[in-house]
């Protein structure tokens, strides 16, 4: 019997280890290790961070709100509360939306609720990495169907690759890395077209043009995950939240989700974020400047191809490989993301958009890179 047992854990142990792994940005002091500067003067553009909040302002919340909590209690109060502020902010009922630490770990919930061993998840390709790990962890089968040349989402193509299986779509909007968004009305045909649970991944949305939030009220499969990491820059207080049905929001909270999933202090500060949105507001009005602003200087660059963004990173394509840009880059100290490995992305790498004198540096860097 034991040793049985054992056979067990080891094969289970063997299987997932041949799955592939999470792979984040690199490190300012690997990448520093790597390069000439200073961990301290690595330029990290790399994880779409947002900077344009200034850091004295979210410390002075801070203050505030370790004024404000009592660490000795269960934040039940706290999650109620945001819980309101978030449904007035949303325009949806608080019943429809949970709340969870970060948006990965709500995305990984819904994965594991609705996702099943030999069962199939749809994505589109290139998309954020996390959704093939997330269905290859429960045993499912994942197909990225490949966008459209321009990026767009082949709704055909899609629909085609739909079996008796398919139970889940992970679609990211605006997509992470190609940063476009794409046209409403094909992503509404999609939810409802589509057999069995839509994700939409709307960790960028603040940056873009349309959120799809409202029109959880009348898809019963749409769930529309969300994080405070981007545009309201708390990517180290870890908040995210999804917005869907009642009936799914009450059994993924009740059943399926660990009690007490975010602390007091994370809940506090999305709650003053909220409450003084106009702070964020800014943030993206100022964050979107830079992005005309830089996309306009790299369209000058001889030997590079930017493609349009409603998020905070561009894309952009080089005529040299994507190694060599990515180097050059990190010899004087910037780093951004290299996704010349990733299929149709062949020469492609991601640059966060930081603050104007960052985005200076990175554009001088990058000009001497494609000089002469
Ligand atoms: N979705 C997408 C598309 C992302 O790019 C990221 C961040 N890399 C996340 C989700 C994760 O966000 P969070 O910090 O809320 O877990």
């Amino acid at each position: 019997m034991k040793s049985y047992g054992r056979k067990l854990l080891r094969k289970k142990l063997n299987e997932i280890r041949t799955l592939s792994k999470y792979i984040a940005g690199e490190s300012t002091n690997r990448a520093a290790q790597r390069s000439k500067v200073k961990p301290s003067e690595v330029l990290k553009l790399n994880a779409n961070e947002n900077l344009f909040i200034p850091k004295e302002k979210v410390i002075m919340f801070l203050k505030e709100v370790i004024e404000e909590v009592d660490p000795r209690l269960y934040p039940q109060e706290e999650e109620l509360e945001v819980k309101e502020t978030l449904s007035k902010y949303l325009g949806v009922s608080a019943e429809c939306i949970m709340v969870g630490n970060g948006s990965d770990p709500l995305i990984a919930l819904i994965t594991q609720l609705f996702l099943e061993r030999n069962e199939d998840a749809l994505s589109v390709a290139p998309t954020f990495a996390l959704y093939k790990l997330l269905a290859d962890l429960q045993g499912a089968k994942y197909f990225g169907v490949p966008l459209k040349n321009d990026f767009s989402l082949d709704l055909e193509k899609i629909l085609a690759n739909v079996t008796s299986k398919t139970r889940m779509f992970f679609l990211c909007s605006p997509n992470n890395p190609t940063a476009n968004q794409f046209e409403v009305e094909k992503v509404q045909a999609l939810i409802e077209e589509f057999p069995g649970v839509v994700i939409i991944d709307e960790a960028y949305v603040e940056f873009a043009d349309y959120s799809t939030v409202r029109l959880v009220e009348k898809n019963e499969n749409q769930i529309v995950v969300r994080t405070f990491s981007k545009a309201f820059s708390l990517a180290g207080l870890r908040f995210g939240y999804l917005v869907s049905n009642p009936e799914l929001v009450t059994i993924l909270s009740e059943k399926v989700q660990l009690p007490y999933p975010v602390n007091s202090i994370t809940l506090k500060m999305g709650l003053k974020l909220l409450k003084n949105v106009e702070i964020v507001n800014k943030a993206v009005e100022q964050m979107k400047k830079e992005r005309r602003r830089i996309i306009k200087v790299l369209n000058n660059i001889n030997g590079i191809r930017v493609f349009d963004s409603q998020a905070n990173f561009i894309l952009f394509q080089s005529n040299k490989g994507s190694d060599e840009v990515f180097r050059e880059l990190l010899a004087q100290g910037v780093l951004i993301r290299n996704l010349g490995k990733v299929p149709r992305l062949d020469r492609c790498l991601r640059v966060t958009i930081g603050l104007p004198e960052m985005n200076d540096k990175f554009l001088a860097a990058i000009e001497r890179v494609f000089e002469g």
